[in-house]
């Protein structure tokens, strides 16, 4: 129930929003899970991660864009960001700050762009999913977009009843998935609704990706399926440098430096920007006794 009401909470804009964005306690809370809002902010972060030997993917946060000048100054900060980004970093992106609601090739034609900066500078791009509204745009653009950049990470979530199918279909040789449970809630007809159903798929999808020829980047912070992931590292004599784990910016440092310290590739999803709240609602209704952190400030 509670989650329900923090996912509701994530989409809507108005008064909520505004409240919550101008308590001091939240925008405190903010700071464990975004590294600020500038790009020098999030640059320093990205040092700090380095040093300690944690990959790093950046997301610029922001609202889905609606016309073509904000899609352009996605584009233009991107492009910045990128030029500034040291080694071991990449970018994120979600396709609705680039206009894929209401302009599919406008989109492409600017991921284009990020991805051609993102190989000037000798990195990669992830397209991140949203919703399932924009499943088959976003599965468009990334298909056309791995032509031209074929590193390009595409995501899987495993919510989405097809999701093993994606993954078989994604699973071929330096092929970069990024598998997660999925942070947007969609119809029982095209998703599972039960948490352990998603689980299950998540591991469904995970022999998967684990089996097949691809660069596999495993985006979960649940103890269970960190403990599936060696075994099937074990089971299919996966080299370290063969696939990667992912989680977010201030959500279990302690584990993030232990998968580093083994030997293994942990990156680590930075986001940054001042439009925080939407991010910010999300990972308090996956993790709801993050709450205290908003409800008291400081962050631990
Ligand atoms: C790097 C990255 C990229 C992602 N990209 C996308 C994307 O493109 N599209 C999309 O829809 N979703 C994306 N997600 C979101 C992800 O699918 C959701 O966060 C989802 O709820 C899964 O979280 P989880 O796997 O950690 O499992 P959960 O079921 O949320 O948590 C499982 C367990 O993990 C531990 N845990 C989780 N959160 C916390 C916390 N805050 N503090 C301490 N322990 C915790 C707890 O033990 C918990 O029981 C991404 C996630 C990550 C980490």
């Amino acid at each position: 129930m509670l989650r329900r009401t923090l996912q509701a909470a994530a989409r809507r804009g108005g008064p909520l929003r505004k409240a919550v964005e101008r308590m001091p306690s939240a925008r405190a809370a903010a700071g464990r899970y975004v590294a600020g809002e500038t790009v020098g902010e999030v640059l320093l972060a990205t040092r700090i991660l380095r040093s300690e030997g944690m990959l790093v993917s950046v997301d610029r946060l922001g609202d889905d864009v609606t016309d073509r000048a904000e899609a352009e100054s996605t584009v233009q900060a991107y492009e910045r960001l990128l030029q500034e980004l040291p080694e071991g970093a990449e970018v994120s992106l979600r396709l609705g700050a680039l206009g894929v609601r209401f302009d599919e090739a406008l989109a492409y034609a600017c991921a284009e762009r990020i991805c051609e900066a993102a190989a000037a500078a000798g990195t990669t791009v992830t397209i991140d999913m949203e919703d399932h509204g924009s499943l088959e745009a976003t599965r468009r653009v990334v298909d056309g977009l791995r032509f031209g950049y074929p590193a390009t990470g595409a995501v899987v979530q495993s919510s989405l009843r097809r999701s093993e199918e994606y993954c078989a279909e994604l699973s071929h040789a330096e092929s970069r998935v990024r598998l997660c449970k999925g942070s947007f809630p969609a119809s029982s007809d095209v998703a599972f609704t039960d948490r352990e159903e998603i689980d299950r798929s998540f591991v469904r999808c995970l022999r998967v990706l684990m089996a097949g020829e691809g660069y596999p980047m495993i985006a979960t912070h649940d103890p269970r399926l960190l403990e599936i992931v060696d075994a099937l590292r074990i089971i299919h004599d996966r080299p370290y440098d063969s696939f990667e784990y992912q989680m977010f910016y201030g959500v279990r440092p302690d584990e993030q430096r232990r998968l580093a310290d083994s030997g293994a590739r942990m990156r680590v999803y930075v986001p940054y920007g001042g439009n925080w709240y939407p991010y910010v609602m999300r990972r308090m209704s996956e993790h709801p006794a993050d709450l205290r952190f908003l409800l008291r400030g400081a962050p631990t």
